[in-house]
């Protein structure tokens, strides 16, 4: 098996950090948090393969630290800010960002960018499994008992959060702002993308996304 990916997340808002800390560890990642700006020999200690990196810190500049960081070595870096502007964005381009995720974003966005910037630079992680479901999100494929289930897009984000979640029950609120972003708030978009994703895994075995009267959905495998 490969070493597992080490990630350096860089955020002041403590909700922020912990909710992206907790979901790249649940990705089987290596990750370092840290609060404020911190300084290159400390970032460089940990060797990271991809550093997700707040633009506002309350030490400094992230754009600076990121310039710094470059002139050192080639790390991926995925930036988080408030800022919407477009000179921003520019900024962030120029500098060599990966990628941009403008706050608030959905934590399966971020985790989905993540996992194209670590491909992109060779790094893996595993796929996703529960019982005979297997979810392969670098390949963009899933599948059950062994076939290939001809997920959209959508319908495999969908997926690997039921899978990420298995057991526990989720409510069609979180499905929206976790899978499609704060934005989208129409309760119909879930039940449409889950109705479709159970009839693709229903073609190849027994239901196991569960209704839960009143409170959501619920991956069961047996
Ligand atoms: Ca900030």
């Amino acid at each position: 098996m490969k070493q597992r990916a080490r990630v350096v997340v860089i955020e002041d808002e403590s909700a922020v950090r912990a909710g992206v800390g907790a979901a790249l560890e649940g990705e089987g990642l290596a990750v370092s948090v840290f609060a404020d700006y911190v300084d290159i020999e400390t970032i460089e200690a940990v060797m990271p393969d991809l550093i997700v990196l707040d633009v506002g810190l309350p030490g400094g500049d992230g754009f600076e630290l990121a310039r710094r960081l470059r002139a050192r070595r080639d790390v991926p870096i995925v930036f988080l800010t408030a800022r919407d502007a477009v000179t921003d964005r520019l900024t962030g381009f120029q500098i060599g960002a990966d990628d941009y995720l403008v706050k608030p974003f959905a934590i399966e966005e971020l985790l989905a960018r993540v996992r194209v910037v670590l491909r992109r630079a060779g790094r893996h992680t595993e796929p996703l499994q529960a019982g005979d479901v297997l979810v392969d999100e670098h390949a963009g494929l899933a599948f059950r008992n062994g076939q290939p289930l001809g997920l959209t897009p959508t319908e495999l984000r969908l997926l690997a959060f039921f899978v990420r979640h298995r057991g526990l029950v989720l409510s069609k609120t979180q499905l929206l702002s976790q899978v499609w972003g704060y934005d989208a708030y129409d309760p119909n978009v879930v039940e449409v993308h889950v109705s479709a994703l159970r009839h693709k895994l229903e073609e190849r075995g027994p239901r196991v996304v569960e209704t839960v009267r009143g409170l959501g959905y619920r991956l069961v495998v047996r």
